[in-house]
């Protein structure tokens, strides 16, 4: 089993279609019909892209980590990276909504145990409900152990009134997971994570998302203002669901959209090499070299992927899933991957020269490269790298 999935993984892009998984191949699939095709319009107009959002409904991958008993289809985290990262090859944008909404997924199946839960997650497979999340807050930033905000009792119930300080496709899903403090008297860090459902929920724009890249986000800030219901607040502390495996799940989702990207400018420029090849039989060309070195790259890319999906796995349900060494490991996966992605969609533009760097041709690489930079800020880099260093310096082996 896990030698399949670590194959799967490391299985060329060139013809994941033919991949065994069946998400990966449902997602390439997508990537192909229509993700990929709407995709140069997505960026353009910075539009959500519900075409290929449609689809993935459609083909219920929405609800593929959801138990079968609740009407899911009981997918393993990873089996869906390979979903996501088939997709970020053609769309890096509908490849990070899939991303975000499965880590939500994630999350509900491991610690929404109760009765409102189990009717969320046959909700969510039955009708195919998009989820989002609004942890980061302005003020706090991307620092989302803490918050300002916090559950309130008022006369009306639960209220919650958060200044997000992006909700990705916010306008567009059915549900927004947020933190929050427990209540007005808790600590900053004395969190909960409460699910805000529509309609009991108003969310006023305060920011734009005219961003470099991954523009089908739609990632604005928002003030959220929402009525919670209390059975859908999670019954563990923020600070549980976070470090027993939603936040390396997270990162494992994110960095394969940033593999995925990487992929598809590789694949653009080893179909220039060959081409040239072609054109001079029995000489090299040029950036054959370039392209080795990109390939050496991009198997560290795929490598890091592939290992910390086989490692989370199997520490999976275990209390290892919580050792500051794995978290590290997978801070670093998130950190490793997101900057070879920017190199080598850069190093991609080098080998297929004017072609990759003009917006209108088959090879352009303007969209993965934009989109490669979104890795490096979605949680700051330097924000892993600080939390890895003071752990290091406690340490006493690397
Ligand atoms: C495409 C995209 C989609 C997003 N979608 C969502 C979403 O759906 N929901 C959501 O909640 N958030 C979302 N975010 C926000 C994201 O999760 C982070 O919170 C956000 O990118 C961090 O913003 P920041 O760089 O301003 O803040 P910070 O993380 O505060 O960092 C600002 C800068 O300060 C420095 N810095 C900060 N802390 C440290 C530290 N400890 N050590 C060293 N340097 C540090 C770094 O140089 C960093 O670049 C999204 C972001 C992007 C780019």
């Amino acid at each position: 089993m896990q030698a399949a999935l670590t194959q799967q993984l490391l299985d060329g892009l060139i013809a994941p279609a033919g991949a065994s998984a069946p998400i990966a191949r449902a997602a390439w699939a997508i990537g192909e019909e229509v993700a990929g095709p709407a995709a140069d319009d997505v960026d353009r107009e910075s539009r959500f892209p519900s075409e290929a959002v449609d689809e993935l409904k459609r083909r219920r991958l929405l609800s593929a980590m959801i138990p079968e008993a609740l009407g899911g289809a009981g997918a393993s985290l990873a089996e869906v990276a390979g979903g996501v990262r088939a997709l970020a090859a053609h769309c890096a944008s509908t490849a990070l909504v899939l991303a975000m909404h499965s880590i939500e997924v994630s999350n509900l199946v491991r610690h929404g145990r109760t009765d409102a839960f189990d009717d969320l997650m046959r909700e969510i497979a039955s009708e195919q409900l998009l989820l989002a999340n609004a942890n980061s807050e302005v003020g706090v930033g991307g620092d989302v152990g803490r918050s300002i905000c916090a559950l309130e009792e008022t006369a009306h119930g639960l209220q919650l009134k958060k200044e997000a300080l992006a909700i990705s496709y916010g306008e567009y899903a059915d549900a927004i997971v947020a933190t929050a403090r427990r209540n007005a008297e808790a600590a900053e860090t004395d969190q909960v994570q409460a699910v805000c459902r529509k309609p009991a929920l108003e969310l006023e724009p305060i920011s734009t998302w005219d961003a470099m890249g991954l523009r089908g986000t739609c990632s604005r800030g928002f003030r959220l203002v929402a009525k919670v219901d209390p059975d859908l607040v999670y019954p563990v502390p923020f600070a549980v669901i976070a470090s027993t495996g939603g936040l390396q799940a997270g990162m494992i989702l994110l960095s394969s959209v940033w593999v995925g990207i990487a992929e598809a400018a590789a694949a653009k420029a080893h179909s220039t090499v060959r081409a040239a090849a072609r054109k001079s039989p029995g000489a090299l060309p040029s950036s054959a070299m370039r392209l080795a070195e990109l390939a050496a790259q991009l198997q560290q890319a795929r490598s890091l992927l592939a290992t910390s999906v086989a490692r989370y796995t199997a520490v999976d349900g275990s209390e290892q899933m919580e050792d500051p060494a794995f978290i590290s490991e997978l801070r670093n996966l998130k950190v490793s991957t997101s900057e070879l992605a920017v190199r080598i969609t850069t190093a991609a533009l080098t080998i297929c020269g004017i072609a990759g760097y003009k917006r209108d041709t088959p090879i352009s690489l303007d969209r993965h490269i934009r989109d490669a930079h979104g890795g490096l800020v979605m949680v700051s880099n330097e924000r892993y790298l600080q939390a890895n260093a003071q752990l290091l310096v406690a340490r006493k082996r690397l």
